[in-house]
């Protein structure tokens, strides 16, 4: 949309002009022209969009009629189809100004590149538009409601098809959706059912109501009789023939067709809905609101299936449920406080000052990523790839001796994905076959499936930290990826809270702990990278969440010794807002991505006295660039202007797997 109303950043302009596509590409994924535009996380997902670069008294123009062009397509097809653009509030909150300016100062030199657009829409003969605007369901402060005011009035009043406007993730401020001048309004009643009985009193009766009543977020089947009686609630709308159904949200966030999953664990698929079967139970609601029989039949089958899934063997385990409700608060509690770990540690693992580490992965090579593929389609057996595997491991551990390393790390040749590779070992997780979802541009993800309650079977990563440890004489750090990581990068059981699915795992990651700390092993990562991700859109949900995911992560760290080093690692950026809940993590030392930003991150970590210690990552592990001694030791010496000494730890800023040798070596 950036490129559609020409904000194309000035490094890019001459390389997008002489070749479209490439200047396309080079925003994207950068170029010799320049960085690539920033790219962040979409509201409260895992899926990541590029941020428009935009500066006071920035020109906006419409460039092609890529939409318009799309929407004649799909009606040459046969289709009738509803063109989609982010709304201009939306659009300019989600930039920034390079100049520091604020963005919604631009939205009078914006709005007449919309009112263009619709026009010409309008010309064409499209019938309905839609606009999304899920900035609507953030904590608007007024400026950003009058914004809204006054972009929604100034599209009222030109030419245009009939408008559409979308909220989605959360529930909007009715009242003030209510008032804007649009001929429809969206909402997601699976996240935000609370705004339907105010938005239902006061939406005028002359708009459309578009119910989003599937979770466009979730794979579970949707329970007829709670969707049943949420519609009954909407007739009034129906018999005016103005109510639509829809998905939440957009189908982006799902994979694609739960019916090529023909090897998932035996009884679930009947549980899961992936896009194509969210659609079709859309068409079963309203079948059955126009009175059709067979639609009602499938509802009724449906709600009986999913009657039976408490009942599932794992789907409850008692003895989880026992050990939870046991829980005492302690639980959470390390023995000693900081400072008297530290000294514990000190003596127990005489490191030198500024100690070096790395944050767990060494590359995945070719030949890693091979074995693999051949192990897992039985072209090598187990022996041999487990051979591979220990290999590399020795090698990895002779590589950081070599180069004098403090604490040392295995490299993870074993792991696929840190999340996947815990779910593969746990009970309570299903993994798909093709269950894909973008993570951005040709990326994808495909997140494992939480169905049932968590246990541990067995010790899962205690064999490959001890033999590494046999191999040396410094310390190996053991790495496990955290509980709240573990969540938020998988599809999450709709049965259960949150909060207490976290509880379950961070008990696993507990009973791992202790056995590592058995097997010898005095330094443990418990990753959480997806910490801050995880934190709602509205403020006053945050506490909470911040409350039971520092809990969680306690839980699993709580259970260790006092000479026991619990690191942790964090990337991703943004921590500014949430520090207290960083430092109330009690980890003994946290690594955390700090090179793009110059080590202006520290600053929070200054103003908030930061007891423990801090690894802020000394280079960008995401570029292939291999940075200079000089730029590293300016790094730490900035680091060194807010930490005291014996605080810092130096280390890059993320796992070194998508990295290769030779940028890693030297
Ligand atoms: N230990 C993990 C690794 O090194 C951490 C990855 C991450 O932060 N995303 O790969
Ligand atoms: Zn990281």
């Amino acid at each position: 949309q950036a490129v559609l109303f020409d904000a194309i950043p000035a490094r890019h302009r001459e390389g997008f002009e002489r070749d479209p596509l490439a200047g396309y590409f080079a925003m994207a994924r950068g170029s010799a022209d320049g960085a690539a535009l920033e790219m962040t996380k979409w509201f409260d997902t895992n899926y990541h969009y590029l941020v428009p670069e935009l500066q006071a008294g920035q020109d906006f123009r419409l460039r092609g009629d890529k939409p318009l062009a799309e929407w004649r397509d799909a009606r040459a097809a046969g289709h009738q189809a509803r063109p989609v653009l982010l709304g201009p509030v939306s659009f300019l909150k989600l930039s920034k100004c390079t100049d520091g300016s604020n963005p919604l100062d631009l939205l009078p030199r914006l709005l007449p590149v919309y009112l263009e657009w619709l026009a010409q829409l309008a010309d064409a003969g499209v019938d309905w538009v839609q606009l999304d605007e899920p900035v609507l369901v953030t904590d608007l402060d007024p400026a950003l409601a009058l914004a809204y005011r006054q972009a929604y009035e100034a599209l009222a009043r030109g030419p245009s098809p009939r408008l559409l406007l979308a909220t989605y993730f959360g529930g909007c401020d009715p009242e003030l959706a209510a008032s804007l001048p649009v001929d429809g309004i969206h909402l997601d009643l699976v996240r935000g059912p609370q705004q339907l009985a105010t938005l239902l009193q006061t939406l005028p009766r002359d708009r459309v109501l578009s119910a989003g009543i599937i979770d466009g977020r979730g794979i579970w089947r949707s329970q007829p009789e709670r969707v049943q009686t949420l519609l009954r609630e909407l007739d009034e709308w129906r018999q005016a023939g103005r109510l639509w159904l829809a998905p939440s949200c957009s189908l982006l966030h799902l994979p694609y067709d739960v019916e090529q999953e023909r090897q998932l664990a035996a009884g679930l698929q009947p549980w899961l809905a992936f896009a194509r079967q969210k659609l079709q139970e859309l068409r079963h609601y309203a079948d059955w609101l126009d009175g059709d029989a067979a639609a009602e039949q499938a509802l009724r089958e449906q709600a009986e299936v999913l009657a039976c899934r408490p009942q599932a063997a794992g789907v409850q385990r008692r003895e989880v449920r026992t050990r939870i409700m046991a829980l005492s608060p302690q639980a959470a509690l390390r023995r000693s406080d900081v400072t008297h770990r530290r000294a514990v540690q000190a003596e127990a693992l005489a490191l030198p000052s500024l100690p070096t580490t790395t944050i767990g992965s060494f590359p995945q090579t070719a030949a890693l990523r091979q074995a693999r593929s051949g192990h897992r389609r039985g072209l090598i057996d187990d022996l041999d790839y487990q051979a591979l595997l220990r290999e590399e491991v020795a090698r990895v551990i002779r590589f950081q001796e070599d180069i004098g390393l403090d604490v040392l790390v295995h490299g993870e040749p074993e792991r696929n994905d840190m999340v996947e590779y815990f779910g593969e070992q746990l009970e309570g997780f299903a993994f798909t076959r093709h269950g894909w979802v973008q993570s951005y541009g040709s990326r994808c993800v495909k997140p494992p499936i939480i169905w049932g309650d968590i246990a541990r079977p067995r010790p899962m990563t205690v064999a490959w930290a001890t033999y590494a440890q046999s191999l040396t004489s410094r310390p190996v750090k053991g790495m496990l990826t955290g509980p709240v990581t573990l969540l938020q990068w998988s599809f999450v059981r709709d049965d259960l809270p949150r909060a207490e699915i976290c509880l379950q795992l961070a008990l696993a990651l507990r009973d791992e702990v202790h056995d590592l700390e058995k097997a010898g092993i005095g330094v443990i990562q418990i990753d959480e990278p997806a910490l801050r991700e995880g934190l709602p859109l509205r403020v006053c949900e945050q506490a909470a969440y911040l409350d039971w995911a520092v809990h969680a992560f306690k839980v699993a760290a709580g259970g260790s010794q006092d000479r026991t080093q619990i690191h942790t690692h964090m990337c991703y950026s943004e921590f500014n807002e949430i520090m207290p809940a960083v430092a109330a993590l009690d980890a003994d030392v946290i690594s955390i991505e700090s090179s793009r930003s110059r080590m202006e991150l520290l600053e929070a970590f200054q103003a908030f006295d930061y007891p423990a210690a801090i690894g802020p990552g000394v280079y960008d592990i995401h570029s292939p660039r291999v940075p200079s001694g000089e730029e590293m030791l300016e790094l730490l010496q900035r680091a060194l202007r807010v930490l005291r000494p014996e605080q810092l730890w130096v280390n890059p800023d993320c796992g070194l797997k998508t990295r290769d040798w030779d940028q890693v070596e030297p």
